[in-house]
């Protein structure tokens, strides 16, 4: 055991039934790290569900998923022509490409494949997609391309960052539907905006989602590192790669969890003004020397890093004697899950 991830499983998947519920349409989104549980997981998940697609982020993910899910994959990362991979894509029939720029498709409409295809369209954030004086273009590739065009996909910005979407959502629609009549495929819409473009729409939509889908709702995950070592130590021992010196008689708690991890060195929250500095350096505390607070709780408390977090483990100090762990005891650790690789992932009731 090293970094686990603790997921009760009944909670868990109640909150997926929700936003399945509320969600028509809904197409779940594992991609990167598996937002902490990993692709396959993700996979298993909504192959529970019963959903008939999962995205994936590039096609390198497509083999992470390919067996715990049955249904169709569709790879948000565009397609591209002449990319080291992307020939071998086409010959699986189970994945639906996107398609952001008029050459790529127009490569595609030649392929033997004969691939389905979801068609992007550029929006506000301004990442990939056909913009609307292309769709001309597009209108030209169609009309003599073997494609199966499966629908429009807009990818919009974060609803908090523009207060509703629902506009353009619906302008960037009817323009894509103008040219071609095929599903709607949205991201970051919120519920009540992706209801009212379903009800305006008069077309299939489907929803795409991440974050709120895994990570979401009101359930109690935790995160826990093991204790690997733990040594006594005296006031100005030095220690560590970096050979600092102590401010206080304690102990180093060696604990599983490093970058390979995403245990990341935060910003030291250390004393900043002079004054600061002299009140720390009198009552000996931490922050005097500059040690940046770690993301481990032992006895209670966020603990200092001695030193930045190695690859798989992190020594922490903890001053005086009282709480300290045993080795093989596990303390809770916080990681953020979009950015963090647990060693393992144990879903319980
Ligand atoms: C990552 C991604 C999503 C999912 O985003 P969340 O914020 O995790 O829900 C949806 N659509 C596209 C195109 C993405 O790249």
């Amino acid at each position: 055991m090293a970094v686990v991830l603790h997921v009760p499983a009944a909670d868990w998947r109640a909150h997926q039934r929700r936003v399945q519920a509320s969600t028509p349409g809904l197409v779940p989104v594992a991609k990167g790290n598996g937002y902490g549980f990993g692709l396959a997981r993700l996979a298993a998940e909504a192959q529970a569900l019963g959903v008939d697609t999962l995205a994936v982020g590039t096609g390198a993910e497509v083999a992470h998923v390919r067996d715990a899910f049955a249904g169709r994959i569709v790879v948000l990362q565009p397609w591209r022509a002449g990319e080291p991979g992307a020939e071998d894509l086409l010959g699986d029939e189970r994945i639906i490409h996107t398609v952001s720029r008029v050459e790529d498709l127009a490569h595609l409409s030649a392929s033997d494949h004969r691939p389905t295809v979801l068609l992007e369209l550029l929006t506000s954030m301004r990442r990939h997609g056909l913009a609307v004086s292309e769709l001309q273009s597009v209108r030209k590739v169609l009309a003599d391309s073997h494609v199966d065009v499966a629908g429009w996909t807009v990818h919009l910005p974060m609803p908090a960052a523009t207060g509703s979407n629902a506009d353009e959502a619906e302008r960037l629609a009817k323009s894509g539907l103008a040219v071609r009549q095929a599903p709607v495929w949205f991201s970051h819409l919120t519920t009540d905006d992706y209801d009212r473009l379903r009800a305006t729409l008069f077309i299939e939509t489907r929803l795409r989602v991440g974050t709120e889908l895994w990570l979401g709702g009101s359930v109690r995950r935790h995160t826990t590192a093991t204790v690997l070592d733990v040594h006594p130590v005296k006031r100005g021992e030095k220690v560590g790669y970096w050979q600092r010196s102590l401010p206080a008689d304690g102990h180093i708690v060696v604990v599983a969890g490093g970058t390979a991890h995403g245990v990341a060195l935060e910003a030291p929250t250390a004393a900043t003004t002079a004054r600061q500095r002299v009140i720390s350096v009198v009552n000996g505390s931490a922050e005097a020397l500059g040690l940046a607070r770690s993301p481990f709780t032992i006895a209670g408390k966020k603990r200092w890093f001695v030193e930045p977090p190695h690859m798989q483990s992190s020594m922490v100090f903890v001053p005086g004697s009282k709480g300290i762990p045993a080795i093989g005891d596990q303390v809770p650790v916080e990681l953020r899950l979009t950015t963090a690789t647990v060693d393992e992932v144990v879903l319980a009731d």
